[in-house]
Order: C-alpha cells, then sequence, then structure tokens
C-alpha cells in the first residue's frame, strides 16, 4: 500500500470515528437516560403532582419525574428548590438572568443530593395538541419552561469545539505520517521505531585491546568524512562490515563508538527487532528502510546480532521460515542495489559466522569482515585500563598483573571485574580500590561467588583439600605445566568445591604434546590423591576426568599427536573460536579397526598419566600432606605459601 492510500483509509477511518464521537456519542448517552412515555402517561404523572420540571419544545416535552413513592415526594420538591436556588445565586428563578439549568443538570445535581436518586426519571413525550397543558402544570405547581432548539451556547460547547479540537488532531496525525521516524502513527512504518541516534557518546578511546579493529573502521570512518579521496582513485567503498567474534568482545562497542567518530547518521537495529518489524510484513519494509538511509546519506545502518535474519536459506528448519527467507532475500538485493558510494555503510555483528548464509558474505554486500577476538594480555590491560579509568584505584593496584591472570576472559568480563571490585570495595567500606579487591573480583568472575552458607562436612572438606592438594603438586612436579597460582577450598557458586588455579607466564597461543600430557595429568592429580589417601575416589573428580579425556580425545583425532595413529585428522572444526555448546563437533567418517585403535590410544594416554601423577604424589606425598593440612587451616593458599611449603622451609 502506498502512502497516498494509507492517508486516504487513515483519514477515512479517523472521521467516521470522529463523527460518531461528536455526535452520536451524547444522543446516545441522552437515549439511554430517558425514558420515553406516552403523552397520556406523562397528563396522568402531571396530575399526581409526580412531574418535577418540563422543558417544551416544538414537538416534545422532556422532563423530571419522580417516580417513587408518594410520601417522598415533598422531600424531592424541596430539594429541587433548594438546588435552583443555589443555581440563580440565591434569586428567584430567571430574575437574575441566569441561563435556564439544562434537565441535564438538574437531574445530576439531584441525583447527588436526594436520597431517593434512582427514583428521579428523565422522560420523554411525544407532544400532541394540548391548550390546557400550561394550566395543567399550573395547577399543579410544575415549573416549565419552553426550549428554543440548538442554543447557541450548547452548540459552541457539544459541537463545534470537539470538531474544532478533532480537526487539529487530525492535521497533526497527517503531518506526522508524512515525516519519517516520528509522529504516533507511524508505529507499522519501518522507519519509525529503527533509532536514529546523532551522537552515541562512545569513541575509539573507549574501546581497547583490539587494535586491528579499529584501524580497520577507522578506514570506514575516512570514507565518510572524505569521499572524494578514494573516489578519485577509484576505489570503492565497501558497503558492508560485519563484525564476528565471540560474545562480550566489544563489537556492538565497537559500532557504536564507529557512529560516534564518525559523526554521521546513526540507525541501529538488533536482529530480532529486524525479524519483528520486518518479517511477516513483507520485504517492501526492508526497501523503505534502504530509501530512508539513502535519503540521509551519509549515514551507517548497524544490524547487531545479524545471525537472527541471515540465517543459512532452507536446509535444515522445515517450513514457516518463509517471510524470513524474503526478507533476507530483500535485503541481499537492496544491499546490492544501491551505488557503492553514496554513503550508505552497513554494518552488522555476530558472533555466530558460521549460521551466516554465505550470500551474505560474497563480495560487494558484506565483504570486509572485522575479527574480534579474546584480548590477549596487553589487550586486557588496556581495557581494564579503560573500565578503571574513572575509579579510584589504590597505589598498589597493578592491572598488569591482573591481565595476566585472566587469559581467555573477554572485554565484557574485564569489564565485569572492575566493577565487581568497585562493589566489594564499597561493601568493606573502604574508598579505593586495592590489588587484593582486584583478585578477589576476579576469583568471583571466574568462578561465581563465594558461597558461604553451603558448610562442608569435615570428612568431605579433607577430601578437597587432598584433592586440590594433589592438583597442585603434580602442577608442581610436572615441569610444562603452568606454576600454581592459587589454591583455594572455598566453595564457590558455578565451581566445584574448591580450585587449583594455574597461571601460564606468558600468552600461550599454542600447545605441545608434551604440554598437554602435563595437563592431563595435572587435570588427574585430583582424583589420584584421593585414592592414595582415601583408598577410593568420589565423584568430585568428574570433572576433571572429563576435561581429561576431551583432552587425549583431541590429541589423537584433531592433533594427529599419536603415533599409533599416525598425522590424521578425524574430527572436523568449523572455526576455532566458536564451538557451539551442546553441538556435536563434525566427525569424519571412520573405519571400525581405525576407530576401535582410537579408543586404544585415549585409553592408554589417560592410562599412562594416570599412574604418572599417582606416581608423583607418592614420592611427594609428605608434602601433598603438608599442603593439604594448611588448606584445611586457612582454606586459601598463594603461590608464595605453596612454594615455601615445596621448597621445605615453611614449617619444618
Ligand atoms: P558484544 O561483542 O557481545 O557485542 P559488547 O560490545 O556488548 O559485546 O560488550 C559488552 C561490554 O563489554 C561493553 O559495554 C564494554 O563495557 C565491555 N567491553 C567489551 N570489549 C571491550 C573493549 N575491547 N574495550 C573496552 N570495553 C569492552
Ligand atoms: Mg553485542
Ligand atoms: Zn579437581
Amino acid at each position: 500500500m502506498d502512502k497516498k492510500h494509507r492517508r486516504i483509509l487513515f483519514s477515512t477511518a479517523y472521521w467516521i470515528i470522529g463523527l460518531f464521537l461528536i455526535f452520536g456519542l451524547p444522543q446516545l448517552w441522552l437515549h439511554i437516560q430517558t425514558r420515553q412515555i406516552s403523552y397520556a402517561e406523562f397528563k396522568s404523572m402531571v396530575r399526581q403532582g409526580r412531574v418535577l420540571e418540563v422543558r417544551m419544545s416544538q414537538n416534545e416535552v422532556k422532563g423530571l419525574m419522580f417516580s417513587g413513592p408518594a410520601k417522598d415526594l415533598p422531600a424531592v420538591r424541596e430539594h429541587l428548590i433548594q438546588i435552583k436556588r443555589k443555581l440563580s445565586g440565591g434569586e428567584i428563578w430567571g430574575v437574575s438572568g441566569t441561563q435556564t439549568p439544562s434537565l441535564q443538570d438538574l437531574l445530576n445535581k439531584l441525583r447527588a443530593t436526594a436520597t431517593q436518586k434512582n427514583d428521579i426519571v428523565l422522560f420523554a413525550a411525544v407532544r400532541v395538541k394540548d391548550p390546557k397543558l400550561v394550566e395543567d402544570l399550573d395547577a399543579h405547581g410544575v415549573d416549565y419552561s419552553g426550549v428554543k432548539e440548538s442554543m447557541f451556547g450548547q452548540f459552541l460547547w457539544g459541537t463545534l469545539l470537539p470538531i474544532v479540537f478533532w480537526v487539529g488532531l487530525w492535521f497533526l496525525l497527517l503531518k506526522g505520517m508524512g515525516r519519517p521516524g516520528a509522529g504516533l502513527l507511524s508505529i507499522g512504518k519501518s522507519k519509525a521505531k529503527i533509532a536514529m541516534e546523532k551522537d552515541t557518546g562512545v569513541s575509539f578511546e573507549d574501546v581497547a585491546g583490539c587494535d586491528e579493529a579499529k584501524d580497520e573502521l577507522e578506514e570506514v570512518v575516512e570514507f565518510m568524512k572524505r569521499p572524494q579521496r578514494y573516489e578519485k582513485l577509484g576505489a570503492k567503498i565497501p558497503k558492508g562490515v560485519l563484525l564476528l567474534g565471540p560474545p562480550g568482545t566489544g563489537k556492538t562497542l565497537l559500532a557504536r563508538a564507529l557512529a560516534g567518530e564518525a559523526k554521521v547518521s546513526f540507525y541501529s537495529i538488533s536482529g530480532s527487532e529486524f525479524v519483528e518489524m520486518f518479517v511477516g510484513v513483507g520485504a517492501a519494509r526492508v526497501r523503505d528502510l534502504f530509501t530512508q538511509a539513502k535519503k540521509n546519506a551519509p549515514c551507517i545502518i548497524f544490524i547487531d546480532e545479524i545471525d537472527a535474519i541471515g540465517k543459512f536459506r532452507g536446509g535444515v528448519t522445515p517450513g514457516g521460515h518463509e517471510e524470513r527467507e524474503q526478507t533476507l532475500n530483500q535485503l541481499l538485493v537492496e544491499m546490492d542495489g544501491f551505488e557503492p558510494n553514496i554513503g550508505v555503510i552497513i554494518l552488522a555483528a555476530t558472533n555466530r559466522p558460521e549460521v551466516l548464509d554465505p550470500a551474505l558474505l560474497r563480495p560487494g554486500r558484506f565483504d570486509r569482515q572485522v575479527v574480534l577476538d579474546a584480548p590477549d594480555v596487553q589487550g586486557r590491560e588496556a581495557i581494564l585500563q579503560v573500565h578503571g579509568r574513572n575509579k579510584p584505584l589504590a597505589e598498589d593496584v597493578d592491572l598488569k598483573q591482573i591481565a595476566m591472570r585472566t587469559p581467555g576472559f573477554s572485554g565484557a568480563d574485564l569489564a565485569n571485574v572492575m566493577n565487581e571490585a568497585a562493589l566489594l570495595a564499597a561493601r568493606e567500606g573502604m574508598d579505593r580500590i586495592t590489588q587484593s579487591i582486584l583478585e578477589d573480583a576476579v576469583d568471583k568472575v571466574l568462578t561465581g561467588p563465594e558461597r558461604k552458607s553451603r558448610r562442608l562436612g569435615d570428612r568431605e572438606r579433607r577430601r578437597v583439600a587432598y584433592h586440590e592438594a594433589g592438583h597442585a603438586l603434580v602442577a608442581h612436579e610436572s615441569p610444562d605445566a603452568p606454576p600454581v597460582a592459587k589454591i583455594s577450598i572455598i566453595p564457590r557458586g558455578r565451581a566445584a568445591l574448591g580450585y587449583t588455579l594455574q597461571l601460564p607466564v606468558e600468552e600461550q597461543y599454542l600447545m605441545t604434546k608434551t604440554e598437554i600430557l602435563d595437563k592431563i595429568c595435572v587435570s588427574l592429580g585430583g582424583r589420584c590423591a584421593e585414592k592414595l589417601i582415601f583408598g577410593e575416589v568420589s565423584s568430585g573428580a568428574q570433572n576433571d576426568l572429563e576435561m581429561a579425556t576431551e583432552m587425549a580425545k583431541s590429541m589423537v583425532c584433531r592433533f594427529g599427536m599419536s603415533d599409533d595413529v599416525g598425522p590424521m585428522a578425524l574430527t572436523r572444526e568449523t572455526s576455532s573460536f566458536l564451538k557451539l555448546q551442546g553441538m556435536e563437533q563434525q566427525k569424519e567418517p571412520m573405519s571400525p579397526e581405525l576407530s576401535a585403535k582410537v579408543d586404544k590410544e585415549i585409553s592408554r594416554i589417560l592410562n599412562e598419566q594416570e599412574t604418572r601423577a599417582t606416581q608423583i604424589l607418592e614420592k611427594n606425598r609428605h608434602h601433598l600432606e603438608r599442603v593439604a593440612e594448611k588448606l584445611l587451616a586457612d582454606e586459601v593458599m598463594s603461590a608464595e605459601e605453596f612454594n615455601k611449603i615445596i621448597n621445605g622451609n615453611g614449617g619444618n
């Protein structure tokens, strides 16, 4: 439906409703209230003295009457006289020039004061020729007056003003319909809800640790600001930029920063909003969106979480997706359709690029892809600095060290750490954030809050202490495992009943075979310690076991680290940083012989490492016991304390 039709339809509906409201409703209301009686009935009521007030017009008598018990009549009449006296300002009716009160008025006032309110009735009767009417009325003391039809005042208040108001509103709404992105009625219109931000208040300075991505986007800012420079050289400005990366790495933040830097209009919409707004109402809306954008060029359209619309077309999901497909198709067509250099750039973000339709990714659409990965140690330090900017940090704070402690943290995690630290400091009543507070905050973000309420019994606490001490000792004795940084047996939210934290000396991107073997050995260390001390293992080692098995499997199937199986990748990975939880990695078809061999290799690796861990613990049993006892006493142990015990100068 085009604009003109929509307006006409709107106006018609508007006026039908309006005329009814102005004329129909008051009439209807009066009609419902009025009791229609015959003229004879009216006369008989007059004779019984039940008629209180009468208004006569050319063809109708209207009035108030009392239908209750006769004994109440005098009281009601008295009320009416009081009311009229009040209305005329104490004067006798009519003398002071006050206007005749309407029946409706009198009725309302009577009902408000008299006790017999439900017996006071508004009536109407069709007039017949009756010369004696006035005489009769006089005889029974009924106050009467004639009514000139449609008095000016009534007309003004009851009709003219509502009409004027209604016309005014109509103009306003109609004007609003024409203006994009404004007006009350633009709800159904696509462009309406897409929020336009002139200034997002975020700049590139607020984004840290992803310099390559920032460089790419800075170039985009340049395009928008000085397109001629690029046009001169015959370069095409990219139409679409796709930001990829795991959750919390700052994709949304970066997009907002880009808008802040480019100082152009920034239309932001999330994929799910897009679906809500466009899918099911037709692809025309998408066209609208682009028409708008072109009119407002230069501008940036940002579609966050684009995977909601850009999912692979066809394929697995059966039925019900046709609409979404059409919307996606329209998006593709639009992206192809506009000229490259008109100054509209589409920015999109997703953390699931593997589900995106390949058509979206081909050149000419989202041909720039900017990957945001989890930050490295320098990046983490920079992000911590950004988020520590307006927080009071104590002298002893060493953000570099915190960055070292947080491998694998995303920008959002780090922002969370700084915030948790501020909260913790406030809770402790301190006015600065100290290093130890920051470390506590890291622990909290890493493993959830301490669960003070979960008190373990003595036997279980002993078991946990030995289990963790076992991990720590094996880690210490394995040359290629990262050193122990902290041991704790305080139960924590997500994590188990205790944990041993190992931290690499420097950022690592690769793992050698020995390092993986050491890691398996350390995972099994807790279990082995339990077996050694208590004679049997417990269910607490389940997680360790899963991790060890997973690593052994990866060694054999993905990294080709088993001599028996040889250099063969038996599992195919889709993308390195986006393993979907609960999604099986795709398996290569495997012959039964090969499969048996793989199983044998995995169990060989695990058994070997278990034996090795047990040997280490047996050899260092006195250390194991000392670490565990100290843990039972203190609950947490730092790296220094641990090393002191191991190196023999902690106690004797
Ligand atoms: P996503 O990639 O999931 O869209 P967001 O951009 O929403 O992540 O990031 C969430 C929050 O994490 C941001 O508001 C910001 O506070 C913080 N953050 C993430 N990455 C960075 C970064 N590189 N620099 C500074 N803060 C960051
Ligand atoms: Mg986001
Ligand atoms: Zn464990």
